[in-house]
């Protein structure tokens, strides 16, 4: 089977066929800096980490562009609150982004442009669009003529004349329909401005995607992805435009969603103190439980926050780490049977033969990360069998399931961004530690140098370890 997804566009699961070969060229909406991120953009940035991760460990080249709005009416109101330069706000949230990003394990874009570093390119279009007769100027505004766009509404499933009867119509407004939106915005007396041939003025929010996605990626490219509430107008307004931009030429090929985050069941929302953001959660909860939260629940699925589904992540997640060090643990230790006997081992040595299989398959369908995570739990769910059984002495052919067994289960869990070897918590390194020193002290006594191996047991004593010989091997605990 090869990678299929869900497309939004024509609603239905569909082979992955890229562009140029096994290159996949990759747009997604990213925030807007204004404020700390809130769960939602993390569901989101997420959700594509997965499938940019998993596109790659499925051999394509992935190149993906993740934009920072970073000049808009939130930016703008945000920073007169604060009485900060409005790029001093987006430079704070721009870096804090990166930082809480990276503690969830997202792989960075390849490249982030930001809007006001791409006015140039945002202006040519605009200019282009008024050039076509797509666009009109209106007193230092430039709007896009929706009814001019005959496609309108077919991401969204919309039809045209139920939006106008629906659409709010403002006074004052310079536009010619509700529907129209804004292309550029002229500039209010105070606001951050850039010159253009309609006078001084910003970016509308819409046109950015559109300028920055042609500039890296090209007509046509593979994959628009964003969260769910952009599907209209964000969305929509992204094909209108880029498709009368460049003769009709498809703007992206497959279009991908998120599903929507809710809290405690409701819609999240500021004014019903119903938001989380990053921040808050990763005071609560490990970074490792909260990526796997946000993984094991499949992408366009909804996603509820509450205390009790981060608790479920969390013991969930602690059985695959503790999975991963009892295989660990056991290796550490070495054989121990003079006799081999596979046997013993066949079960979990038939779930490591078929466990990338079933990953695969899971993920080739609409990356189905649940599924590909059962995958991984019957991997150390047969590990677990075999060293938990009382009469269990570790033989060559268990060692060697347990070591392909561990090997397989990190790898597979990093392929969807779940660590399982979490670099600065404490238990990570102190496992693998004891269970190097444990064996260094097997070797000194196995080779006699009995007073280093005393040497060990005494220094480790000293800091508070006991060391503990029993039938099955050496443990250790606190003292
Ligand atoms: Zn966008």
């Amino acid at each position: 089977m090869s990678v299929h997804l869900y497309n939004s566009l024509t609603q239905q699961v569909e082979p992955l066929i890229p562009r140029d070969d096994k290159r996949i060229a990759m747009y997604v909406c990213g925030v807007t800096p204004y404020d700390f991120p809130h769960m939602g953009n993390a569901r989101t940035i997420v959700a594509f980490d997965i499938i940019r991760r998993y596109l790659e460990y499925r051999g394509f080249q992935v190149m993906y562009v993740q934009n920072f709005t970073d000049i808009d009416d939130k930016i703008i109101n945000r920073a007169n609150e604060q009485g900060v330069p409005w790029q001093a706000l987006a430079e704070r949230f721009i870096a804090i982004y990166f930082e809480e990003m990276d503690a969830l394990n997202v792989q960075r874009a390849s490249v982030y442009p930001r809007a006001t570093e791409n006015i140039d390119e945002i202006i040519s279009l605009v200019q282009a669009l008024e050039e076509q007769g797509y666009a009109y100027a209106a007193d230092g505004d430039v709007y896009f003529e929706v009814r001019k766009f005959a496609r309108y509404g077919e991401l969204s499933n919309r039809d045209i004349n139920d939006l106008r009867s629906g659409a709010r119509v403002e006074v004052s407004e310079r536009k010619r329909d509700p529907l129209d939106f804004a292309l550029w915005k002229r500039a209010k007396p105070g606001e951050p401005s850039w010159e253009s041939p309609w006078g001084p003025g910003r970016p509308g929010w819409h046109i950015e995607c559109s300028a920055m996605s042609l500039k890296f990626l090209g007509p046509s490219f593979d994959i628009h992805g964003g969260g769910p509430d952009l599907i209209f107008p964000h969305h929509e307004n992204e094909i209108a435009q880029s498709e009368a931009a460049t003769d009709g030429k498809m703007f992206a090929r497959y279009w991908m969603h998120s599903g929507f985050l809710t809290i405690n069941k409701e819609k999240m929302s500021k004014s019903l103190g119903n938001f989380f953001t990053v921040r808050e959660v990763l005071q609560r909860y490990a970074p490792e439980v909260v990526r796997y939260f946000l993984t094991a629940v499949h992408y366009r699925s909804p996603l509820d926050y509450s205390d009790q589904t981060l608790d479920q992540a969390k013991s969930a997640y602690e059985r695959l780490h503790q999975g991963a060090l009892n295989m660990q643990r056991v290796l550490m230790a070495g054989v121990q049977a003079p006799e081999a006997a596979p046997e013993r081992s066949a079960a979990l040595r038939t779930a490591v033969d078929g466990a990338e299989v079933e990953f695969q398959q899971a993920m080739d369908d609409d990356f189905n990360t649940p599924r590909a995570i059962a995958a991984l739990f019957n991997l150390v769910s047969e590990a677990n069998k075999l060293t938990g059984d009382a009469d269990f002495v570790p033989d060559a052919a268990a060692l060697t399931a347990l070591s392909d067994a561990h090997a397989l289960l990190l790898r597979l869990a990093g392929v969807v961004g779940i660590v399982l070897n979490p670099r600065q918590e404490e238990g990570g390194l102190t496992e693998p530690l004891m269970s190097l020193l444990i064996d260094l002290r097997a070797q000194a006594r196995a080779d006699k140098h009995f007073a280093l191996a005393d040497a060990i047991r005494n220094r480790l004593s000293e800091i508070g370890v006991q060391l503990e010989d029993t039938p099955q091997g050496t443990t250790w605990r606190r003292v």
